[in-house]
């Protein structure tokens, strides 16, 4: 409410003390903030034009402001936001809302997945990638094409990707001064704590080893571990030659539905007995295989490298696993009861010209499995709760 003179004077004629002249316009002003906050919707201002006497009357300052104010612009129209707040909400919404809500559920269309992704036909495939595809397309498509990727993690205490890194690093140290000519194994024990040396300095200096807080006690046992690794019989068999150590290769193999490339880095390439064998140290007993949905497993990395280097016998080693350090052969020369080469090597190529068609078609949709959604982090986007896999 606004005061002006008129109701001024009858209020200190019957003895309410009022503001001072100075004080007029900011009292009014006040006042009308609080008016325009209570407003319901709209707010109508008047004042008096006569005095009890006929008098004409001035308008207070402020109020003299309102008759040269622009016009108000008409109202924005009601957003979709504001209207479902008012509960009023469009067909549309509802419509989203409700597949929303049935994508909750997992009752998911016939389409779920189906993504016109376009990867060109020179991408350059790796074994752990074609198992991250067989695995589920779907996380395969949201790390690889969408690039979704997790917020990387400050490492507090040795990871185990970088303490693979490390194992690697070392051997590579200790084998490359014995390339082309045949080790002495207590020669390379002797050597190896030079290498371990050397690779520590090399990895902290080029920040793929983080400066970690219990470094001086892991390097101990990093230290113990290689010792016992390169002690045993499977690390060099007798008569080994070491050709080729951190080897990056890329092959491009001939599909039916066109060419297929791959590539990948082969720890070693060795001339033994068997011919050219090549080497895929792991640091436990874990071998990263396609798990199929009839539940058998397909394991790829090896094939793929023997078939890019013509190679006739691929070895998977753990350096960890003090019992069984050689954890897998494979390969034309691996004659071993129960495994045939071109068998293996068939369902290779069966699982990848699937590959290629199901990219042609687009198809990306999530096949949950333990195994496959254990470590994922895309669960919240396939809809696939960790549970119902
Ligand atoms: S949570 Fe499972 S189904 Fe979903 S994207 Fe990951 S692996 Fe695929």
């Amino acid at each position: 409410m606004l005061l002006d003179d008129h109701i001024r004077e009858r209020w200190e004629r019957s003895g309410v003390a009022l503001v001072r002249q100075g004080e007029r316009m900011h009292t009014e002003r006040a006042y009308l903030h609080a008016c325009l906050n209570a407003a319901g919707s709209q707010l109508h201002l008047s004042r008096p034009l006569f005095d009890l006497k006929g008098k004409s009357l001035e308008g207070s300052p402020l109020s003299r402001m309102f008759q040269s104010a622009p016009a108000l612009p008409p109202p924005l129209p009601v957003t979709e936001v504001e209207a479902g707040l008012t509960g009023e909400v469009g067909e549309h919404v509802q419509m989203r809302a409700s597949l929303e809500l049935s994508r909750q559920k997992l009752q998911v269309s016939g389409h779920h997945g189906q993504v016109q992704v376009k990867v060109p036909q020179n991408h350059l495939w790796s074994p752990s990638q074609l198992v991250k595809f067989g695995s589920c397309r779907f996380h395969w498509m949201a790390e690889k094409v969408l690039k979704l990727l997790p917020f990387p993690e400050v490492e507090k205490t040795l990871q185990r990707a970088t303490e693979g890194t490390f194992y690697h690093k070392v051997l590579e140290e200790l084998l490359r001064p014995h390339l082309g000519i045949r080790p002495n194994p207590r020669t390379l024990l002797l050597e190896l704590p030079g290498a371990f040396e050397r690779a520590e300095n090399v990895l902290l200096e080029n920040g793929e080893l983080p400066p970690l807080p219990h470094w001086p006690f892991q390097h101990h046992e990093l230290l113990e571990n290689l010792k016992n690794f390169v002690k045993s019989h499977y690390f060099m068999l007798q008569g080994t030659l070491p050709q080729q150590l951190e080897v990056p290769i890329e092959h491009t193999l001939q599909l039916k539905n066109g060419p297929f490339s791959y590539r990948g880095i082969v720890d070693r390439i060795e001339q033994t007995k068997h011919g050219t064998t090549v080497i895929d140290y792991k640091s436990r007993n874990y071998i990263s295989e396609l798990r199929r949905p009839d539940g058998s497993k397909l394991e790829l990395q090896l094939p793929l490298y023997l078939m890019a280097v013509g190679g006739q016998l691929g070895r998977y080693l753990s350096i960890l696993n003090r019992e069984k350090h050689l954890l897998r052969t494979v390969g034309p020369a691996h004659t071993d009861k129960g495994y045939v080469w071109e068998d293996h090597k068939k369902e290779v190529m069966d699982f990848l010209e699937d590959t290629v068609e199901q990219l042609s078609q687009g198809n990306f949709q999530p096949t949950p499995s333990e195994s496959a959604c254990k470590y994922c982090d895309y669960g919240s986007l396939c809809r696939v709760r960790a549970g119902q896999a």
